[in-house]
């Protein structure tokens, strides 16, 4: 079945107004977002890029759950490219006074906020408002329930282009809660458009694993150390408690012990293996804190890429808009 977003996200042209899933987009669409990041990386120590890209717009973040990088990295990147920006508390927004979201979004809307960053705990919601916006507003999805997370897969991508060049030479291991996880089926879609050699997904027993249809052609394995053997990319995700109730959640000493990745597993993969983490890591649970500070580790290059990708999606969106609107 084709997400709702894959469709919803175009404009009657077919280019991309908004930003809701992965699903869809092809090679070169990805491609073209990926270089343009490329272009707003920066060495550390070097002054960010910044350009005027989104002068003149204003972009709200809305966060109905927690979040740090991604706002702040959303934020940043709107700000560098010329925007204004303006961040809600929606833990004490009118939603929980029994406003709708709807009403929410078209106060936004009249006050010219047109560049709309969301992240909710339920599916549908960044279909459900793309539906309902002005023509000149776009939705940004920042996190959707267990199912999407785009700015993240690309921000994954760019950084195994980066360290590993080639995709199509390119095995990877994504480990842990991948059933709860958007961050993992982003990847998936990302990496799989990208043409990469091999996705092996592992999760150490059936809750935690995903149904096959959700990841066709991936390689699936409950034993981590087999898992790991050879791979040139190690992604650990963290357990997402917050999509469980207490009874399912794993106890963390036996879960490291049992499916942890630490330097003893890393062993087993390519010697120049890169290990990932979207964040916010639990040390000692999923990934051992030697290895997230290890050699290693590109998990701080990751952060640094989220700032790039947002610059890079939220610039090639506003071109879209503007592309649109010289045809009106
Ligand atoms: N920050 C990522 C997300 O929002 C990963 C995580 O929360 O574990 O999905």
């Amino acid at each position: 079945m084709t997400d709702l977003g894959a469709t919803i996200q175009r404009d009657a042209e077919g280019r991309l107004r908004h930003l809701i899933t992965l699903e869809g987009l092809t090679r070169e669409e990805i491609t073209a977002i990926l270089d343009l990041a490329q272009f707003y990386v920066r060495p550390p120590g070097e002054l960010p890029a910044r350009d005027q890209s989104l002068a003149g717009h204003t972009v709200a973040n809305l966060f109905f759950e927690p979040s740090t990088r991604t706002r702040v990295s959303f934020e940043i990147a709107a700000q560098r490219l010329g925007a204004e920006v303006v961040n809600l508390d929606m833990q004490t927004s009118s939603r929980v006074k029994g406003e709708t979201v709807l009403d929410t979004i078209y106060t936004l809307q009249a006050m010219h906020a047109d560049i709309l960053v969301m992240r909710d705990a339920e599916p549908g919601l960044p279909a459900y408002v793309a539906q309902h916006v002005a023509p000149h507003v776009c939705i940004l999805n920042a996190g959707e329930a267990h199912l999407s997370h785009p700015t993240q897969g690309l921000l994954d991508a760019l950084t195994i282009r980066q360290m590993k060049g080639d995709l199509t030479k390119v095995s990877v291991l994504i480990a842990g809660d991948i059933a709860h996880s958007r961050v993992a089926r982003s990847a998936w879609q990302v990496l799989s458009t990208l043409g990469v050699k091999e996705i092996r997904i592992a999760a150490p027993d059936d809750y935690l694993m995903p149904k096959p249809r959700e990841f066709p052609g991936a390689i699936r394995e409950t034993d981590i150390d087999r898992a790991i053997q050879g791979v040139d990319v190690v992604m650990a995700l963290r357990i997402q408690r917050e999509r469980m109730s207490s009874a399912q959640i794993p106890d963390e000493s036996a879960y490291h012990d049992q499916f942890g990745i630490t330097m003893e597993r890393l062993r087993k993969a390519r010697p120049d293996a890169i290990v990932m983490h979207p964040g916010p890591m639990n040390r000692d649970v999923e990934i051992a804190s030697n290895v997230a500070d290890g050699s290693q580790s590109v998990i701080q290059r990751q952060v640094a890429n989220g700032v790039a990708v947002r610059m890079a999606v939220l610039a090639t969106i506003s071109r879209n808009v503007q592309a649109r609107r010289q045809f009106q």
